[in-house]
């Protein structure tokens, strides 16, 4: 399934470097590093997570299975530092926003997303709020109707927060449980794009308070550590509360998640597993260090 997918060079590189059961010493430490950095995890969490593994192997004479079981329990203590975000609403509709850059998989996570609510008896309503990029609105309308959703939109080039005052104001009227938000994402305009998504977060306020409940960024796991620049980016203007990552089926580089809860302290919520509607997997620590880890 999905999690196999995510089954992982690290896990490979893992085997070659711990499989011997022998006991740890300097060689093998500086092998586990070199496979920790090619599997995305990045520099300065890689460092981070030598230095205690490097202190704690040596000092216990641990054999190469302990080894192993140490990089787990650190992964982990990385993947719980980060809270799950709770801001649940006092008052329907939950607002959701997904931001991002271009390209990302917004609108397809859009529409997953409104499925996946649908299967738990949560009525949706997308929000076409991407003006910006041609098609992103005709894309989002197949994915209304593919989940069996309403979809509020206006005209390419309109003003996204038009879009939205109308997507709230539907939704209250319809009795929609959760709205969600596709934003643009057109990053070589940065300023302009941060100023819109704060129109954008201040008229949600107006109309539901508490919104936008929850700011996902969607981050292409393909992209690596250059994602990892784009999430900064974000992170620093426009509140984002968790990430979904998205493309985990086509790289063997799980390990961003890692670097994700540590230098950015956001969880990964849902990962993006294909095109297709059911192609989304709420995240889940346990499933993913099995997998990462082999
Ligand atoms: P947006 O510009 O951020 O709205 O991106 P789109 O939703 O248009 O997605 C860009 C491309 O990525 C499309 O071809 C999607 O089908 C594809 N895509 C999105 N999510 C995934 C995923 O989880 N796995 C794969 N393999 N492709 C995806």
């Amino acid at each position: 399934d999905a999690v196999e997918r995510t089954r992982s060079q690290l896990g490979a590189g893992l085997d070659n470097v711990l499989a011997l059961g022998r006991t740890v010493d300097e060689e093998t430490l500086d092998e586990l590093e070199a496979v920790l950095l090619t599997a995305d995890i990045g520099s300065s969490t890689t460092s981070e997570i030598m230095r205690n593994l490097r202190q704690r192997a040596l000092r216990e004479k641990a054999t190469t299975d302990e080894l192993k079981q140490m990089l787990k329990e650190e992964l982990r203590a990385i993947l719980d530092s980060v809270e799950q975000p709770t801001n649940h609403p006092t008052q329907a509709p939950e607002v959701i926003m997904m931001v991002g850059v271009n390209g990302t998989g917004k609108t397809t996570t859009s529409g997953k997303l409104a499925a996946l609510y649908g299967t738990h008896g949560r009525k949706a309503l997308l929000c076409a709020a991407d003006t910006f990029r041609a098609a992103a609105i005709e894309q989002l309308e197949v994915w209304a109707q593919r989940s069996g959703v309403d979809i509020i939109k206006t005209k390419q080039g309109g003003d996204p927060s038009a879009a939205l005052y109308d997507s709230l104001t539907a939704g209250k009227a319809r009795g929609a449980d959760i709205v969600i938000v596709d934003t643009a994402g057109r990053l070589h305009n940065k300023a302009g794009l941060m100023a819109e998504l704060d129109k954008m977060r201040r008229t949600a306020q107006k109309l539901v308070p508490g919104a936008p409940h929850q700011v996902f960024l969607v981050l292409d796991a393909t992209t690596g550590q250059n994602g990892m620049q784009q999430a900064r980016l974000f992170t620093e203007s426009a509140g984002v509360t968790g990430i979904v990552l998205t493309k985990l089926d086509g790289t063997a580089k799980g390990g961003i998640v890692i670097a994700i809860a540590r230098e950015l302290k956001l969880p990964v919520v849902f990962a993006g597993v294909g095109e297709k509607m059911e192609d989304i997997l709420p995240f889940n620590s346990d499933a993913f260090l099995d997998s990462l880890l082999g």
